[in-house]
């Protein structure tokens, strides 16, 4: 039986991981699926306080790893697939969670699973991922060296990733549905003063080409205002449309939102007593790595004072 199960490895669930194991908690921090969560696929991280030069973000969330081992944390690779969250936990009862088919006991839970890539769910997309389709430019850009490169997305992140891509790329196209952003300005100035990135507004991707040929060759793509349809060539296609929580193994028991974020019932307090949340998957709104870290101390605060007034 653990005090603490954490579920999750980004910014979010390592802090969580320092704060519950100084307190002696010996917390068990379960990977998941994408290991060390958003950070881990970003380069510079120039906004997380305390770095003047910035930080990569692999290094920084990996440093937050060690920090909770050095008290303690006990890491362990899987992914959670059910949980068993039911009300008679508050009498003693523990939560059970089914990580990759062994069953773990916990007093308290902290969901930190974060939030995963959304795709656009065109025929082609899934067959040619890894094949000229990505959603992580930091993880494959390097491999389109001179190569046409196209983003999708008008958020901060399609902004980083097309200037990220201009390292490598001989030309970045970067499409959005829409002729407003969601980027912050300065990204997106950023963006619009690299000469290498093109923009292409109120345009959406009908297809991607080629699933014969085993790689991204082109996309088909839809002028929204005049319907105009094109073809285009493109070797690298980068998707940047934003994230869907993980929270399936909680639908039901857990309170979520529409689109399935948890719903916070106060600080980091879920509808569950004794389980709660911290980072993307409750945060629709500022979703930083600082506010992840922030949450996961405050689910941790209040997962101690939970195991304290419980007697533990
Ligand atoms: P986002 O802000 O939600 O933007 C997603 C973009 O994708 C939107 O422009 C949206 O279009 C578009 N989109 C969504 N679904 C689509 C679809 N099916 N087809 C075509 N386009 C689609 O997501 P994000 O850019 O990943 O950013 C998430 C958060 O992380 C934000 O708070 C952002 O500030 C932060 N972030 C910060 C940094 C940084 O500061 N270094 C870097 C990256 C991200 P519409 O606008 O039309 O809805």
């Amino acid at each position: 039986m653990r005090n603490v199960i954490i579920l999750g490895s980004g910014c979010a669930g390592n802090t969580a991981a320092v704060y519950t194991a100084r307190a002696g908690l010996n917390p068990l921090v379960v990977i998941g699926h994408e290991p060390g969560g958003q950070l881990s696929i970003t380069t510079e991280v120039e906004n997380y306080p305390g770095f003047p030069e910035g930080v990569l973000g692999p290094d920084l969330v990996e440093n937050m790893k060690k920090q909770a081992e050095r008290f303690g944390a006990e890491y362990l690779w899987g992914t959670v697939h059910e949980a068993d969250l039911a009300a008679p936990a508050r009498e003693g009862r523990p939560f059970r969670i089914d990580i990759d088919g062994h069953w773990h006991e916990t007093r308290t839970l902290i969901v930190a699973t974060g939030a995963s890539a959304r795709w656009l769910g065109l025929p082609n997309e899934q067959k040619l991922i890894g094949h000229g389709v990505s959603s992580c430019a930091t993880c494959d850009g390097a491999f389109y060296k001179e190569k046409k490169v196209m983003v999708i997305g008008g958020g901060d992140s399609a902004m980083e990733e097309a200037t990220f891509l201009t390292r490598f790329g001989s030309e970045v196209t970067l499409v959005h549905r829409r002729d407003q952003f969601r980027a912050s300005k300065i990204m997106l100035d950023r963006a619009r003063s690299n000469p290498k990135i093109k923009f292409l507004l109120n345009t959406e991707v009908d297809d991607i080409h080629d699933v014969g040929k085993g790689h991204v060759t082109g996309v088909k793509l839809r002028d929204k205002s005049t319907g105009r349809v094109w073809d285009q060539e493109v070797d690298g296609f980068f998707l940047a449309i934003g994230h869907i929580p993980n929270t399936k193994p909680f639908a039901g028991q857990l309170d979520l939102d529409p689109d399935g974020y948890i719903v916070s019932h106060g600080g980091a307090r879920t509808n569950v007593k004794g389980v709660f949340h911290a980072g993307d998957v409750q945060d629709r709104v500022y979703r930083q790595a600082v506010t992840a870290a922030g949450m996961g101390c405050m689910a941790a605060l209040e997962a101690e004072r939970f195991l304290e007034a419980e007697g533990h």
